[in-house]
């Protein structure tokens, strides 16, 4: 099943997508979750009672075109986005530094996160080195605190993609990465979440990212340092996730900043993420200036 979060009348509404078509929970189960928000409270039975409810023939029924709905993130604002650095051996290799010896965890606001509809901005003045990470996202469906990893994946809901768009500059100079990691829209993710019964082994997955149409990232979730499931469980022994927490698990090799010379984000850039069984996330890359907000 896909899930997905659309505007609509200015408010989220909880989806399943079917193709190039999508229907909204409250019309496959009238008292279907009307929100991902209110899914994620309502637990698995709510889960099991949608994909129940959406056939094939219910959703031809009641479908509505994706091409004219406003996407957002299927998870629009998520309790907690934990970030993983350096999980694959080549991304670890281009920046010089040894192998992990546990997962490195790191934070982004969840207030960078945004939907496939909108665009990555920033302002040009406060950043130079914006860059791409594709990555694999795990959202939680249930609270896992320390928990095994034989486990972990009984607490995944499902998978998406994600970019982690990286300030490098600010990230480089700060020493610490919230800040760099955190831009106002720099945690794009979606198009759907796709539950984990549609993606029985995360640890081999194409996973793929293009700068226009030039590929910079091409992988396989194989060559994780750390899997999903002993993410989870490492996390898990230090701080509850909690439903609809968002892990994002590492960036493969073939960043922009370690190119030789470098290649970083524009103005009018567009970048997409892709992983196998998982979706295709697009955003167009935009400059902006931020006015003084005067109260
Ligand atoms: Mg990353």
């Amino acid at each position: 099943m896909r899930l997905i979060s659309v505007r609509t009348a200015g408010a989220p509404t909880l989806g399943i997508q079917a193709g190039e078509r999508w229907a909204a929970a409250s019309d496959l189960l009238p008292d279907a979750p009307p929100t991902m928000a209110a899914l994620l409270d309502a637990g698995p039975a709510a889960v099991a009672a949608l994909r129940a409810a959406a056939t094939v023939a219910a959703l031809e029924a009641v479908g509505r075109p994706l091409e004219t709905s406003e996407l957002l993130a299927p998870v629009p604002r998520p309790g907690k986005v934990v970030a993983i650095g350096r999980n694959y051996r080549a991304h670890q290799d281009e920046e010089g530094v040894d192998p992990p010896t546990s997962p490195l965890i790191f934070a982004k606001w969840p207030s960078s996160v945004i939907g496939p509809a909108e665009a990555i901005r920033w302002d040009p003045e406060l950043t130079s080195q914006v860059d791409y990470e594709a990555e694999l996202a795990v959202v939680i469906g249930t609270p896992a605190r320390n928990v095994d990893e034989a486990d972990a994946l009984r607490h995944v809901l499902g998978y998406t993609c994600l970019n982690d768009v990286s300030a490098r500059d600010l990230q480089f100079a700060d020493g610490q990465w919230a800040r760099g990691k955190s831009l106002d829209t720099f945690c794009p993710m979606g198009p759907a979440l796709v539950t984990a019964d549609e993606i029985p082994d995360p640890q081999s997955l194409a996973i793929r990212c293009r700068v226009n149409d030039r590929l910079v990232q091409d992988s396989t979730t194989a060559l994780m340092y750390f899997g999903v499931a002993a993410i989870i469980s490492h996390c898990s022994r230090a701080f509850t996730l909690e439903p609809g927490d968002v892990i994002a698990t590492g960036t493969p090799g073939g960043v922009g900043i370690f190119r030789d010379p470098p290649e970083l984000l524009g103005d009018g850039d567009v970048v997409t993420v892709s992983i196998e069984g998982v979706g295709e996330l697009r955003n167009v890359c935009r400059h902006e200036r931020v006015p003084a907000v005067v109260r």
